[in-house]
Order: structure tokens, then sequence, then C-alpha cells
């Protein structure tokens, strides 16, 4: 039964490899076992029960919470050629009627719904009548009142699936991994916790950073501008800010949506359906936005302000990079909004939940002081062991150089100091440069022997300089009705030359992805394909997809089908419109079919041939599998497997290297480069510690070379 499970990814989702625990997720349900799947978000959770759902005969039935979710998933499947439909509080009771006569006659390979409908008797008599082989249970966690979403209706899962005159196999799918979810979703459903399936928490595409000490709004406003052509979401903590922020985006002509519960239902909807359809490429929104949105092509999730915990953070920046390719999580931190969390959690949270509010909030500020790595920090949060350095966070890609700014420390914390500690950091700031407004010399503070000293710098600069020194502890704020700063005892420290300050060189926002023509012009035949379809872009295809046709240059069907993520049915329909545009690009750019040939080794062969080695494990690696596992899957020493990737990185194919070189080892490497040079391996081997492998060296001198060609 696996080899048609293997033969419909390739045919209706046109993926010729499952990812990690995907296969061992559909062995479980070919077998008849009930069990869990737990993956991160993006994992492909959904390829674990639909794919059963089309070996198994008869109609598989998808619960789900998520209105907004069944639509998009359903719209997906009847795109890959896979009769599917849901029932749910959006349709009326006609529609409903209507679908559940034809899922009565066996129309549907999947049923979606809302747990709700089974609180009716009548919807379970209906169940009774039909042949179900499989219950997937989606986001399970809300089986249990420990997650963080519980759904009480969830608690008839168990009922229905009793009621049904042959037993169905169960598959609970969740990304929250705590051991007493994890034990209640078993106990709820009947499920042997040994059919776990559980794959590692870390998202390899997702690369995390926080920017402290700096212009949030300047660094937004170019953030966005060097990546105004990519989707992306902007959280901030209050209704207000986001007024606020979507106000002043759009005076720059930004692309801007908004979402917050203040708005009307409708308003909502619409800005919600905007971002799906490409329209609006920002959102700013509260958290209340994204619950539910499985929109694939997010490039980037920017918190403004400070999440109020870890399990929000993890799961509101969850929602970048879900179709696997790059995406940037940034916070922007500033000190103030630790406040504003603080005084959100005391409003909101019961009584007795405060204090551990409070120190879950504690463990977020910490995040965004660690120098360690940020995804290790995250994984040791959610309760992982062994982690390793990234190699692609903020932290582990940190070379900035740190100037030492003591002197200009002491001087404005000791003009605070002299101004009572009794005004804000715009005052501070103009004091320092010598500002000739009124008020300064009504308080006589043009007397201060401080006053004037910064004048070299403008205000502005001083202002985001006290707003370092807060970042650091030095300066505090206290809020009331103005807020004011002071000096913090570590502050002292430093005016007492017990300590000195080192600050870094400002951050520079980064492009998400490099600019192709070819790919903006595939985008706009996808969206107007999805305009006319009345489905959002990415259930057409996804980024990935596109991407691999911009590598591909697919010219002909056959050519097209070997594309990632296209299957026959989409052949079928799209085909013809992406493939003439590919064509009418490459006649206009010929030098790019030249770099096509130099990579055809791309094509996947026809069906039976062997491909080349290095392809299936480039393939494997892309999938999540690491290096260890794919030498063990594949029969093949660890170095072979090593040098495939080397062999696909120099050949221009999309390789993370720099994840295989642990952060740590970046310096010595850089060092013991600089002293025998780079022409030699074995020299350089030597003056390092034995754990440092040939692979790691060879990866990060592969890794120089293309830094100096850029
Ligand atoms: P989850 O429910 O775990 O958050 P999804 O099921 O929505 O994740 O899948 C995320 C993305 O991964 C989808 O765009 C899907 O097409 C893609 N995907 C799933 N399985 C594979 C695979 N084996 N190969 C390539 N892409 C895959
Ligand atoms: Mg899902
Ligand atoms: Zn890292």
């Amino acid at each position: 039964m696996f080899e048609k499970a293997q033969q419909f990814l390739q045919q209706y989702f046109g993926y010729s490899l499952f990812r990690k625990g995907q296969e061992q997720a559909i062995r479980y349900v070919l077998e008849g076992k009930n069990s869990l799947c737990v993956m991160p978000t993006g994992g492909g959770k959904s390829m674990c029960y639909q794919i059963p759902a089309l070996v198994l005969p008869g109609t598989t039935i998808v619960v789900s919470p998520l209105i907004s979710l069944m639509k998009d998933q359903v719209d997906a499947l009847l795109q890959l050629g896979i009769p599917a439909t849901f029932i749910n509080s959006s349709i009326s009771l006609r529609e409903a009627n209507e679908r559940m006569m034809e899922a009565k006659h066996g129309r549907y390979k999947l049923l979606y719904i809302a747990p709700e409908r089974l609180e009716s008797r009548e919807f379970m008599e209906d169940l009774q009548g039909m042949k179900i082989p499989l219950v997937a249970v989606d986001e399970a966690h809300c089986i249990s009142q420990w997650g963080h979403d519980f759904r009480p209706s969830y608690r008839h899962i168990r009922r229905m699936v009793d009621n049904l005159q042959e037993k169905p196999i169960v598959l609970a799918l969740t990304a929250t991994a705590t051991p007493k979810v994890r034990d209640d979703i078993c106990e709820s459903l009947e499920i042997d916790g040994n059919n776990t399936v559980m794959t590692g928490f870390e998202r390899e595409n997702l690369s995390f950073s926080v920017i402290k000490g700096q212009d949030r709004l300047l660094f937004l406003k170019d953030f966005l501008k060097k990546n105004h052509k990519e989707s992306g979401i902007i959280y901030a903590a209050t209704r207000k800010m986001v007024d606020q922020l979507y106000e002043r985006l759009k005076k720059e002509n930004i692309n801007v949506g908004r979402y917050h519960a203040g708005m009307s239902d409708m308003d909502r909807m619409r800005e919600q359906e905007q971002f799906l359809e490409d329209k609006t490429t920002v959102m700013v929104a509260t958290s209340a936005f994204g619950m539910g949105i499985d929109k694939s092509n997010i490039r980037y999730v920017i918190h403004f302000q400070l999440p109020k915990n870890m399990e929000s953070y993890y799961q509101e920046a969850g929602r970048a990079g879900r179709d696997g390719l790059a995406g940037e999580c940034i916070v922007l931190y500033s000190p103030q909004d630790v406040q504003v969390q603080r005084f959100l959690i005391e409003q909101s949270s019961e009584r007795n939940r405060i204090s551990q509010e409070l120190e879950k909030l504690q463990l977020m500020v910490d995040y965004c002081h660690t120098e360690n790595c940020l995804q290790a920090y995250i994984l040791q949060y959610f309760g992982e062991r062994e982690t390793k350095s990234c190699g692609r966070c903020g932290n582990c890609t940190d070379s900035r150089a740190s100037v030492d700014v003591t002197k200009e420390a002491q001087m404005v914390l000791s003009c605070i100091v002299r101004m009572g500690q009794k005004f804000g950091k715009t005052m501070t700031a103009q004091v320092l440069t010598g500002s000739k407004n009124k008020k300064i010399t009504e308080l006589g503070f043009h007397n201060l022997s401080t006053y004037g000293i910064m004048k070299e710098k403008s205000a502005k600069e001083v202002s985001d300089f006290i707003e370092f020194l807060i970042s650091q502890d030095l300066i505090a704020v206290q809020h009331g009705s103005f807020p004011t700063i002071y000096v913090t005892e570590k502050g002292r420290d430093v005016l007492l030359e017990k300590q000195t300050v080192s600050r870094k060189q400002a951050v520079q926002s980064r492009h998400v992805s490099k600019d192709d023509i070819l790919f903006d012009c595939l985008r706009t035949v996808r969206r107007s394909i999805a305009e006319s379809e009345n489905v959002p872009p990415f259930v057409i295809f996804s980024d990935a997809t596109l991407k691999d046709m911009c590598v591909k240059l697919p010219q002909s069907s056959e050519e097209f089908l070997q594309v990632n993520g296209v299957g026959e049915n989409k052949l079928k329909k799209y085909g013809e419109a992406f493939i003439s545009a590919i064509i009418a690009y490459c006649e206009e750019h010929p030098e790019r079919m030249q770099e096509r040939s130099a990579e055809s080794f791309l094509k996947k062969p026809s069906k039976k041939a062997e491909r080349d080695s290095h392809l299936v494990t480039y393939e494997m690696f892309q999938n999540g599998f690491t290096l260890k596992e794919i030498s063990k899957k594949r029969e093949l020493a660890l170095s072979t497997v090593e040098n495939h990737l080397l062999h696909c990185a120099e050949q221009g194919l999309d390789v993370d290297l720099g994840s295989l070189i642990p952060a740590e080892f970046l310096p010595l490497i850089k060092q013991a480069v600089k002293e025998a040079g780079s022409g030699k391996l074995k020299p350089i081997k030597e003056l390092l510690p034995e754990e440092i492998t040939y692979f790691m060296i060879k990866a990060f001198l592969f890794l120089n070379r293309k830094r100096e060609k850029e």
C-alpha cells in the first residue's frame, strides 16, 4: 500500500519525496494504527492524512477548528483534482444538506467538518451511513484543557468514532508538543502513545533576530522598502498601535492592510482576503490575526513590539515561510514595551495567573537580550535538550564590530543626574546637544556643565543613543503622565568607571530574497489565474514551486511536470499559461537558458532512470533530514553525503551550508585559514580541534569564495 502513497505524492502533489516524519505517519495509518503526529507549523502535516485518504476506500473525515482554513484546504485539494468539501457554519443549511447527500453517495475523498457539527444528533446519524476509513483530527491540542486553545466540542470526536459502523483509524495532528497535552490527546482518542511521530521543532528556513537600541520605525520603513514585493505581517501589541502604524506606513505609500478585534467583522474579513490574495503585501495586526491563515508565501513576520510570551511568539513568527523558502522573524525590542505587556497582562489575566504570566514575559525579555543562538533558545524553551547553534539567526551571524562608547555613555548619564532625573528622553537629548529651546533656558539647564557636550551630534542621534542605553539597562524609564528617565544601579557603575559600555553598529535590514524578473512575471500569471478561479494565489502554486520553475525553466509539458509541486492536474490546467510565459522570457533573455543548460542535471529523470545521487541527497536535505539520517537511510558513508552537498552548492543549488558549521567554530576556522592560507586543507585541519571536520572546513572555504564573488 505504501507504494501507492509514493505514487500519489508524485501524481497529485508533484513532489518526489516525503518530508521527515511524513512517511512514518502515513505508515501508521496504512497499518491501521491510531497515531499522533507532532510537527511544527509548515512541517507538512496535511499530507499525512491527505495521502492515506487517497489510498483508502471511502471518505476521510477531517475535523478542523478553523473555518477559513477549511475553505483554503478544500480549494487546494480541488485544484489538485481531489474531490473534497467542507461543512461548517459559513454555509447555508440547504447547502450543507446537499453536500451531505453527496457525501453519503461517496462523492468525496475528504470531508472537512467543524467540531460543533458533532453536537447534532442528525449529523451523527448521517455519518453512520457513510464509509469512513480514517478520522483526522487537525489542531488536536484543542482537545486538551492544558492546550492554549481548548475547544469543548472536540470532546465529541471520541463519541463519533465509537458510533460509526466500522471503527475508523484515528490520526491526531498538532504543532504543540508539551507532554501533558500529548498525553491528553492520546487518552481522549484512544491512541497508543508509542505510535507518536515527532519531528524536531526547529524551523530550518527561518532566521530569527532581535533589533534593539535602534529607531524602530526607521528600521521598519527601510526593511519594507527593501522587500516591497514580499508578503509579511507586522504584529503590534495594541489596537491603537496597529492603527498608528497603519496610517504611518500608508503615508509612505506602502501597500498595507490592518486587522484587529476593534474592527467590524466585515472590515476584518475584507482586509484578510486582500492579504491572502496578495492584493495588499503588508498586514499590520494584533495577535488576533493569523489563526487559520495558511498563506504559504509569508516572507517575514516582524514584531514591532515585544510579544507577551514565547508560545505566542513562536506561533506568530512561525507563520513565515510555510512553503519552506527562507523567512525572516524579527523582534524590534524597546524596553518601554515590557511595561506595555505588563500592563496588558495585569489587565486581562485571571488573578492567580498573573505571576505566572509575568514570569513568561521575563523569559521573552531574556530572549531579546541573549547573545547565544536565538533558535536554540527557543528550542530549549520548548524542552528540546540537545540544541546546536543554527548558523542563521541574528546572533549566529553577527559579525559587527563593537565600539567602546563608555565616554559618551558617561556624558549622558551624568547629564541625567544633573537634570535631577525628572525629565524625559527628548529634553535630555536637547540639553546634551545644546538646544536653544526656551524651556531649557527657563530651567537654567544651559548652565549645566553637560550642556552642549554632544553638540556635534543631532538630537535624534542622541535620543537613539539614550534608547540604546535603556536597552542595556543603564537607564530606566519611570512611567507617569510623562515618562521620565533615571540612572540605574548598573548605570552608576559606569559613572564610577567600574564598568565599560560597548555598542555594535546598527543592524542593516536585509533583502529577504533576490530580485528576479521572471519570478515577478510568474507571480503575475499566478495572480490572474487565482482571480479567475476565485482562490488565493498560493492555492494555485506556492512560491517554492514558482522558484523551482525559475531554476528549471520548463519549456514542455514533460519538463513542467518535473517541477516540484506540479502534479498531473495542475499541468493540465495551468501548464500552458506558465510555459508560454517562461518561453517568452527566455527568448528575451537567452543567457538565462545557457545558465540552465549548465544546471540541466537538475532535471528529474523520466520515471525509471536512476537519479543523480547527489540530487537525491539534496532533496532529502531540503526536506529536513540531517546528514546523519541521510547517510543511514541511503546506506552511504557520511563523507559521501557531505560531498554530495558540496557538489550541489558548487553547481549553484541553494544549500544552506552555513547551518552545518556550528557557530562557535567559525572564528576558529577563520583564524586557522588566516594562518595557513586557503590553498590546502590539511594545514588548516592541523591547526584546529579534532571535532572540526574536513567537511566544515570545505564548507567554510566555499562560503568564503561565494561571499567574495558577491
Ligand atoms: P502544517 O499543517 O504542518 O503546518 P502544511 O500541511 O500546511 O503544514 O504544509 C506546508 C507546506 O509544505 C505546503 O505548502 C505543502 O505543499 C508543503 N509540503 C508538504 N509536504 C511536502 C513534501 N513532501 N515535499 C514538498 N513540499 C511539501
Ligand atoms: Mg495544518
Ligand atoms: Zn542561531
